[in-house]
């Protein structure tokens, strides 16, 4: 088994890693690359038989919806079959399709995916793949375990251990995986030390409180960070609104239609769809309102009495400080804001926890901008650092 990570391998975002036998070719995650500055475009990818049909490929998995692992989908080669989770299709279709963005090039090509389903082996040439799902800020992301040529090779993506379903990875981990040759590992938390050792079920709490002490509570989240925004939903009590705009609520249907069956913390929480004849009531019971930063809605926090309410930003602090940042300006117009985030990677202790339950050969990272320091977290292990483009043969 061959492995080159075509990108990825010192960033953070702007994912392709490509995995092969003599007979097959596969690529995992075709991503733009990420960056502070708001006018930054990504440079594209240039894979022979992914964005050319100059040899073949058989097929590109992605392991979830953010745009560092698929921003680059348009760049595949058409007719080139790609494979994603079912409720990830389903979001990226939601979001193609969304009237602010909507690209009909990309939604067609999203309705072109086809699904795989956790814990279920599929093949591809000569390469099994198993897919599991496993908890990261994107719901529906998936860690690849990959055997081929007698080698079994786990290939993480983007997880944690701290979020609502991060118990989950210890028993897929005992049960279904067991020792590797290969981990290939994202280390985003390396040179990004976030606040991971907060728990999702933590700000839940956190919500809770804050929901007895301000009247209105104002929520800024990505809308695709879906286990937070039914966290935070199911946080607001009995006889207060907990408003969203027709967006977030159509985001919520696709999670509950998937997944309700699953657990009972994604049945649909009481949740109003957004209209203006709703802030007089809104006014008057106070509650909890999902919101984005635009004109539209400064002009409701405007409304609102600035003692009663609070802000709380629910999103990465970068995107905050970065220079010539708009946020701040915007999170003025409540009377307080304040921070209310927990990362969607997983700490270096969590990561240590993964590299010693697989029981590696080798350990590569990627998706971070200091991979040297993986070592320092498992100095027992043997760290192999690789550059963009380099071909390991495992
Ligand atoms: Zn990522
Ligand atoms: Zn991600």
């Amino acid at each position: 088994m061959k492995v080159c990570i075509h990108r990825g391998s010192q960033e953070i975002g702007g994912m392709a890693t490509e995995i092969s036998t003599t007979k097959t070719r596969l690529v995992i995650d075709m991503g733009d690359q990420l960056s502070l500055d708001p006018d930054f475009v990504s440079s594209s990818l240039d894979i022979s038989g992914v964005t050319d049909d100059k040899i073949p490929c058989h097929g590109v998995l992605f392991t979830h919806y953010h745009g560092d692992h698929t921003g680059q989908i348009l760049a595949i080669r058409p007719g080139l079959p790609l494979y994603a989770g079912p409720l990830a299709k389903d979001i990226m279709a939601l979001t193609a399709g969304h009237s602010w963005k909507r690209n009909p090039a990309l939604s067609k090509r999203i309705a072109s995916i086809q699904s795989f389903f956790p814990g279920r082996p599929f093949t591809i040439g000569d390469i099994e793949i198993t897919p599991f799902s496993i908890d990261h800020s994107a719901c529906d992301s998936y860690m690849f375990l990959i055997e081929a040529d007698g080698r079994r090779l786990l290939y993480t993506g983007d997880f944690r251990l701290h979020g609502i379903r991060g118990k989950a990875m210890d028993k897929i981990l005992d049960t279904r995986v067991g020792k590797v040759h290969t981990l290939i590992i994202e280390g985003t938390t390396l040179s990004r030390p976030d606040q991971a050792s907060r728990t999702e079920w933590d700000l839940q709490d956190q919500v809770r409180k804050y929901l007895k002490e301000y009247k209105y509570v104002f929520v800024l989240c990505s809308t695709t960070n879906l286990d937070r925004i039914f966290a935070l939903a199911r946080a607001v009590p009995y006889g207060k609104y907990c408003i969203c705009d027709s967006y977030q609520k159509s985001l919520m249907d696709a999670v509950s239609r998937h997944w309700s069956g699953l657990s009972s913390f994604y049945q649909m929480p009481k949740i109003t769809t957004y209209g203006d004849n709703l802030l007089p009531n809104f006014q008057r019971l106070g509650g909890l309102m999902f919101i984005r930063a635009n004109k539209k809605f400064a002009d409701i926090l405007r409304q609102f009495n600035r003692k009663e309410s609070i802000l709380l930003y629910s999103m990465w602090k970068g995107y905050r400080t970065r220079p010539g940042s708009k946020l701040p300006e915007f999170l003025s117009l409540a009377g307080s804001w304040t921070d209310l985030h927990t990362s969607g990677h997983a700490s270096p202790e969590d990561l240590a926890h993964v590299i010693e339950r697989v029981d590696p050969d080798l350990v590569i990272p990627m998706h971070t901008e200091a991979p040297q320091r993986l070592a320092e977290i498992c100095p027992n292990r043997k760290v192999l650092l690789v550059e963009d483009g380099e071909e390991l043969t495992l």
